[in-house]
This record gives structure tokens, C-alpha cells and sequence, in this order.
């Protein structure tokens, strides 16, 4: 048995290959034959399980139906692997061997030098994107905290004197999140209301609309095979356990969350929707970006021994590029494009996906096909990578022990409007791709949202 690597390459991520599906071939795009994400396309006659190639979706089950999808050793992938309205448990529980033999038929199926025949065959089975639904049935959803850049400025405007908790780095910080409000980007934003802090001493605290909506820049990871109750993974099982990787925006009600966090952290405050990105990238497509997170500095603790590992310290991280853009009714209305308010390096984490799913099952909890983990808002250390509008604008103009120089409103450059935090009608797109040389681009999609009264 070779131990698992997940960043193997092999034919699959060759960059010559092209698609006969010729809107793949971009080079500039996000879709190309290297990448191949699965979607759930709503058509006519129901929900269909897709992978995206290009422009264009190629629904699965009618494929394989047709005996056209088989591993190098004719074996075919069954039909059932691809029905449901969600990616199924089967297909997302698949062992890493049987992914990477699905990956590289539908590659062989899709690639420039398939036989015209099978092109046909295939071919009549395409749609254009259309709506896409939300791809997993998130059983249950864990919010990390990841990004060491991220929590020390927010940990800097709460406690300057120790902005990082003693806990910090020594493991992952998370919480149990809510999964049924999770939705596929296009799911218009709704501002929820909460209570909110009392003015002042002895006053009661208020009921009424959010007034500090915030976006959160995040990665989610989609478990696969996950583990049984009561025996945790390996950092190396805890890999392993990974299907792919979707963007995600924790949307954030920051006057909710100020006055509800303490004593068991976040609540309402972010339980009225979680935005995922349609697409969910695979593990497999990802391999030629893996890379170390950025090392730790010196001094820092080396983790403890179950959260440590040579494949992680190698391969932990991806190198992916991370861009949210805001567009406000006005700016639209104007024909402006919409505005670039940060871009991070997702290298730049503290702690990989590997380590926070083994720590998750560290106490013998089980995560299931379906799960879901964010990995915390995605920030670096200069004010272009700060993932969330808190940061951006250091806390808008809420009173507590920050510089006030840093209190900066964000400029919409097309209307000269001002943001401290979002306004109805205010959009955000959050997007990613991951670029290097001698590979072949494979890009996230977009995850969208509009904020409404
Ligand atoms: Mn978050």
C-alpha cells in the first residue's frame, strides 16, 4: 500500500492537455480539463449532478448510464454514484484510488484526443451552466478561526495587550456552526435582525435590524470519507479524509455578535446564512498547488504530535489566490465595475485543513461525507489581505481601544460612497484560483451575494 500523497501528480495534471469542449482551453479560465469541479445543476427534470468543463456542464449519471465511464481496468463507475439532488455519500466516501480513476475517466472522456465517437457520445449529453444548486447536504458545519493574521488584528482591537488567546498556537480554534442555513451562492442576503448591546449601563439592550452586516473571506473544505465515533483520524487520515474545497463567506452580524459571544462564542450572529461557492474543487485537482504553510515564526511551538506530520509540513497548505470584490446599487447603476476590497494568499494560514480535521475528531467525534469546515476568514499581514470589513475598516466606529487613525471607512470609488459595513443592496463576490508555473490554472468560480432589507 503507497501512503497517500496529496500532492501526486499524474496524467490528469498534465498542462498540455486540451478538451474537445474547446471553451476549457483558456488558459486565463477557470475551468479547464486539469480541473473538472463538481455542481448540481437544476434542469427540467430534476437536480443533476455535474462536473463543469469549460463553459458548459457535463451531468454524469446519463454517462455512466451509457457504460461510458470505466476505470483503466474497464471497471465501470455505477450510475448511483451521481443521482440524488446533492453530491451523494457514495460518491464523496469514494477511497482516494477509486477519486483519482473517476478523475482521470472523465479527463479521458472529455480530453482533445478522445475518439470522435466517444466526443459524440458525450458531447450530446453537455448543458450550459444554468442554476446551480447547492452541492452538498451539510450535514454538519464547524467555522475555524485559522488565519493567524486575521485573529491578531481582531484579537489587537479587543485585547492590545494580548491579541492572541494562550490557546492559539496549540490548536485549531473553531465552533460548531449551523449547517441548514448553507447555500449555494446567488441566495439573496437577508439582514437579520438581533438583539443588540445596550447603549449604556442599566439600559436594556435593543431589538431591531443588523447595522454592522460584515462578509467573512473563507475556504471551505467538503469531507469525504470522514471517521467513526469514537476513533479519531491521523493528521495523515485527517488529509485523506478530504473531497475538495468550495469558497465560503460567513456572513457576520457584528452588533449581534458583540452582545450575544460571550460566554459560548458566535450564535445568531452568524447562523442566518453561510454563501458556498457552487463548485466544489477536488482534492485531486488541487495537487499541483499544495504547498507548506507559511512557516511558523521563530520562537512559535512546534504542534503537539498529533497534529504534526511530514506530509503536512510539506504539503498542508494550497497555494491559492483569494479576491473579494463589492458592488453597491449605486456603483451598478453607474456601469462601474465592481471593486476590488482585498486579495490573501490562502498559504498564509496557520493551521491546514488536515490539522483541523483531525483535531475535530481528536475527541472521537465523527464527521461524516457532507461536512463541512471553514477554514476562518482568510487574511495576511498588509491591509490589501484582510479578509472581512471589521478588519478593513479596524471596526468601524464602534467604541473600543483601537487606534482611531485605522478607522477608515472603505471609499466606493465610483460614487464616492462610503462603506463601514454593508448596506442593502450591496453585493459581494468572493472568488479564487490557483496559478503556477507548469501547471495548468484551475480556478473556484464565483460565490455571490446581495444584500437585501
Ligand atoms: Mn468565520
Amino acid at each position: 500500500m503507497t501512503r497517500y500523497d496529496p500532492a501526486a501528480l499524474d496524467d490528469t495534471h498534465d498542462p498540455a492537455r486540451q478538451s474537445w469542449v474547446t471553451s476549457a482551453n483558456d488558459p486565463a479560465g477557470d475551468f479547464p480539463l486539469q480541473n473538472l469541479p463538481w455542481c448540481v445543476l437544476r434542469a427540467e427534470e430534476g437536480a443533476r449532478v455535474c462536473v463543469r468543463i469549460g463553459d458548459r456542464l457535463l451531468p454524469v449519471a446519463p454517462v455512466a448510464a451509457a457504460g461510458l465511464l470505466r476505470d483503466g481496468a474497464g471497471r465501470p463507475f455505477e450510475e448511483e454514484l451521481f443521482a440524488g439532488d446533492h453530491l451523494s455519500p457514495a460518491l464523496l466516501s469514494l477511497p482516494p484510488a477509486r477519486r483519482r480513476a473517476l478523475r482521470a475517466a472523465l479527463a479521458d472522456l472529455l480530453d482533445a484526443r478522445a475518439s470522435a465517437g466517444t466526443a459524440a457520445a458525450v458531447g450530446a449529453h453537455l448543458r450550459e451552466v444554468g442554476e446551480l444548486l447547492t452541492p452538498i447536504r451539510v450535514g454538519d458545519y464547524t467555522d475555524f478561526y485559522a488565519s493567524v493574521h486575521h485573529a491578531t488584528h481582531v484579537g489587537m482591537m479587543l485585547r492590545p495587550e494580548q491579541p492572541l488567546m494562550p490557546n492559539y498556537k496549540w490548536l485549531p480554534v473553531g465552533y460548531h456552526g449551523r449547517a441548514s442555513s448553507v447555500r449555494a451562492s446567488g441566495e439573496p442576503v437577508r439582514r437579520p435582525s438581533g438583539q443588540r448591546a445596550p447603549a449604556a449601563e442599566g439600559e436594556a439592550p435593543s431589538f431591531g435590524p443588523c447595522q454592522m452586516l460584515d462578509y467573512e473571506l473563507e475556504v471551505g473544505a467538503v469531507i469525504g470519507r470522514g471517521n467513526d465515533l469514537g476513533a479519531p483520524l491521523t493528521l495523515e487520515g485527517a488529509e485523506e479524509a478530504l473531497f475538495g474545497l468550495c469558497l465560503l463567506n460567513d456572513w457576520s452580524a457584528r452588533d449581534l455578535q458583540r452582545w450575544e459571544y460571550q460566554p459560548l462564542g458566535p450564535f445568531l450572529a452568524k447562523n442566518f446564512l453561510t454563501t458556498i461557492s457552487p463548485y466544489v474543487v477536488t482534492m485531486e485537482a488541487l495537487a499541483p498547488f499544495r504547498a507548506p504553510l507559511e512557516a511558523r515564526p521563530a520562537g512559535d511551538p512546534a504542534p503537539l504530535p498529533h497534529l504534526r506530520g511530514e506530509l503536512d509540513a510539506r504539503a498542508g497548505g494550497v497555494a491559492a489566490r483569494l479576491r473579494v470584490t463589492l458592488s453597491t446599487a449605486r456603483s451598478r447603476e453607474a456601469g462601474a465595475p465592481a471593486q476590488r476590497l482585498s486579495e490573501a494568499d490562502f498559504r498564509l494560514m496557520y493551521w491546514s485543513f488536515a490539522q483541523m480535521a483531525a483535531h475535530h475528531t481528536s475527541s472521537g467525534c465523527d464527521l461524516r461525507p457532507g461536512d463541512l469546515l471553514g477554514s476562518g476568514t482568510v487574511s495576511g499581514p498588509t491591509r490589501e489581505a484582510r479578509g472581512c470589513l471589521l478588519e478593513l475598516t479596524w471596526d468601524g466606529a464602534v467604541g473600543s481601544p483601537l487606534p482611531t487613525t485605522s478607522r477608515t471607512p472603505i471609499a466606493v470609488e465610483a460614487t464616492g460612497e462610503q462603506r463601514r459595513f454593508l448596506l442593502d443592496g450591496d453585493e459581494v463576490t468572493l472568488e479564487g484560483w490557483c496559478e503556477r508555473a507548469g501547471a495548468r490554472r484551475v480556478g473556484f468560480g464565483r460565490c455571490v451575494g446581495r444584500v437585501v432589507g
